[in-house]
């Protein structure tokens, strides 16, 4: 039974992933999330229905448009993977418990994410709002009205500290430290997972963009580096280590 259901949340999670990613391509481009139907970004001619099946087509067309030979995105068939890919894990961990639907949110807006943030700096407030609204009626729905107004509290406590720790990078740096997506990003991070997770996915993140500034500085001159990704994945580490974590913050406190 369990091998249907990764079998169908796979299949599920790459659809989910396929459109989530042209979403991250269309919103930052102001392009309509619902017009025009797929398209060749090169060549503009509109994809047949066989083009368009996640994760196969690409591998089908080895990689190029069918009718310009244009190479398609690698970084939509690794989203197609990856969203496949968490969905499953997710459920394998958690079954179809709370946590389940929190890191599955989470995946999805890191799915949008990567594409747009890696690809044009972008984190959209439309996938952002969605997110809150869908952790906000998970939440609950899981554990009640209460838990939903600590959790607020929590989104917003880290938004003010994540702002004010703008301004004193603005000071000290004297120019822009944090981007206003990251902030509102770590305001929903917390919201999800609370703010002692949030910090410790704020860590991660910083660790994990370290080693990715450092990997990418021979590439990339512009030194500008896309932290939601980061920001996401070290959200979600947070929640798969929490018991590891919890301890960690025991024996520290
Ligand atoms: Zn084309």
């Amino acid at each position: 039974m369990k091998l249907y259901i990764s079998l169908f949340l796979f299949i599920l999670g790459s659809v989910v992933g396929s459109f989530l990613g042209c979403m991250g391509y269309r919103i930052p481009n102001k392009i309509k999330t619902t017009f025009p139907p797929s398209f060749c970004s090169e060549c503009n001619k509109k994809l047949k229905w066989y083009m368009n099946i996640p994760i196969v087509s690409y591998i089908f067309l080895g990689g190029k448009c069918a009718y310009c030979k244009k190479p398609i995105g690698f970084i939509y068939f690794f989203t197609e993977i990856l969203c496949a890919f968490l969905f499953v894990l997710n459920n394998l961990l958690y079954g179809f418990s709370i946590n389940f639907f929190i890191s599955t949110i989470l995946s999805c807006v890191l799915i949008v994410t990567i594409v747009s943030d890696f690809l044009y700096y972008y984190i959209s407030d439309r996938v952002l709002i969605i997110s809150v609204i869908a952790i906000i009626v998970t939440l609950y729905a899981f554990t009640g009205a209460n838990e939903v107004l600590k959790a607020i509290i929590n989104g917003a406590l880290m938004f003010g500290i994540m702002y004010a720790i703008k301004l004193l990078g603005n000071f000290i740096f004297k120019r822009e430290s944090l981007g206003d997506g990251d902030i509102k990003l770590m305001g929903v991070i917390s919201l999800a997972i609370g703010v002692m997770n949030s910090f410790c996915a704020l860590f991660l993140a910083s660790v994990i963009g370290l080693i990715y500034s450092l990997f990418i500085s021979k590439i990339n001159k512009d030194g500008i580096i896309p932290f939601g990704p980061f920001l996401l994945i070290g959200g979600m580490l947070s929640i798969y280590f929490s018991e590891f974590f919890a301890h960690i913050f025991h024996v520290l406190i």
